[in-house]
């Protein structure tokens, strides 16, 4: 029997450089087409009231131009088209940021009246922050992964985890939790896993949710985020997308389908690096504890035995910043930034330490990032401050507190 090249599947690395892209030989092309087109003209206002009506009814893509930018844009759709077609779902839509994508779910399902949201800590901490202060007027109730059955009621919408979480790495069983969801719609952030690592659509999560933002983008100049998900539910995220107007920037849809192509060499390469420096810092007497996912990733984080600033401080090749996912290495404190959003108590009790502090790892060379990490464990201000000259920086006047004492 011989093979058919159109129908055989391919490999993640050949589907992502591909995929969102068949027809540009037809088209003469050999990059995909950036189409900036707020409006579409018509002639034929009767087939375009067909067109809405359609829309409106079904949420499908429309057939042909999309009439106005926000029901869609053939450039953000090749990169849906791609995202899907590596997550292995059937349709993903585009939205304006993750927060975006987020919203647009909770509102297909506290539309249909399904309000309640069950979730496990910790979630990215913006995340947290919507589901807690209610803003879309959901209610969650907080449980541990065995809790999640019992804690669905007739009015559940959604349950909604993140495995590797942000930020303690911690991993879950998503196909046992996709079990106990029973016919409860399961979201699964996938951001830190990406679909190099992780398919949580072949668990059972019927939605499959990305900051694409951080390594769908992967050079940090990019914000953007998707849903993965059956057609079923892509139609009721479009009608929401088009009624509240989170669309994706077509330019942005451009980028995150060039930063698809190269993700799965840039995950695997950082995830080595990363891999490397988790094994030298669970080994170094400054770090208390080191979070590192089985599944592997190109993020890492650890608690320090001294004081988190000091080392943000200290840092000079790593950029000190919130995000991950970029070409560059990125460090921050999370209990500051990321999840500072997140009351204190809960973030605790999710394992978020004030101690902790949560590294993207980038393309550098491994053994340039350990040396950064390395200077920046053992630096205190003073002797890290960039000057050259011996007299202390102004940032060195700061006061200084006893845990900031780096033990041997
Ligand atoms: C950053 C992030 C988000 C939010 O995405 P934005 O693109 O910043 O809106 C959601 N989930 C996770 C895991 C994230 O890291």
């Amino acid at each position: 029997m011989t093979t058919n090249a159109s129908t055989t599947p391919r490999a993640l690395a050949t589907e992502a450089v591909h995929a969102g892209r068949e027809d540009l030989a037809d088209l003469g092309v050999h990059a995909p087409p950036l189409d900036l087109s707020t409006t579409y003209p018509s002639y034929d206002s009767r087939a375009e009231a067909a067109r809405i009506d359609e829309f409106a009814t079904t949420g499908a893509r429309p057939d042909g131009p999309p009439v106005y930018a926000r029901l869609d844009n053939p450039t953000t759709a090749r990169f849906e088209t791609a995202l899907a077609r590596l997550e292995g779902t059937e349709s993903a839509v585009a939205f304006a940021s993750g927060m975006a994508a987020l919203t647009a779910t909770l509102m297909v399902r506290i539309g249909m009246g399904l309000h309640h949201v069950v979730a496990v800590r910790p979630l990215y901490g913006c995340s947290d922050h919507l589901l807690t202060a209610g803003l879309l007027g959901s209610e969650v109730t907080w449980v541990d992964p065995a809790g999640i059955a019992d804690a669905i009621r007739p009015d559940t919408g959604l349950v909604m985890v993140e495995s590797p979480a942000n930020p303690t790495l911690a991993e879950l069983d998503l196909r046992a939790i996709a079990h106990a969801c029973g016919s409860v719609p399961l979201l699964a952030d996938n951001t830190f896993a990406t679909p190099v690592l992780q398919r949580p659509a072949e668990s059972g999560a019927r939605l499959v949710l990305h900051s694409a933002t951080k390594y769908l983008g992967g050079h940090g100049d990019v914000m953007g985020g998707v849903v993965a998900c059956d057609e079923d539910f892509a139609r009721k995220l479009r009608q929401v997308r088009f009624a509240t107007g989170g669309v994706l920037h077509p330019l942005a849809g451009y980028l995150l389908l060039r930063g698809l192509s190269t993700l799965p060499v840039r995950v695997r390469a950082a995830s080595a690096t990363a891999a490397e420096l988790a094994r030298r810092l669970s080994e170094d007497p400054r770090i208390a504890r080191v979070h590192y996912p089985k599944l592997g990733g190109a993020m890492i984080a650890f608690e320090v035995a001294g004081d988190p600033h000091e080392v943000i401080a200290g840092v000079r090749l790593i950029t000190p910043a919130v995000s991950l996912g970029s070409v560059d290495s990125l460090i921050q404190h999370p209990a500051s930034i990321s999840h500072r959003i997140v009351a204190e108590g809960d973030r605790r009790s999710s394992g978020v330490s004030d101690k902790l502090l949560r590294m993207s790892v980038g393309l550098e060379d491994v053994e340039d990032l350990w040396r950064d990490l390395d200077c920046a464990l053992s630096a205190r201000r003073a002797e890290s401050a960039p000057s050259a000259d011996s007299a202390p920086s102004p940032r060195a006047e700061s006061p200084r507190t006893e845990d900031e004492t780096v033990p041997a």
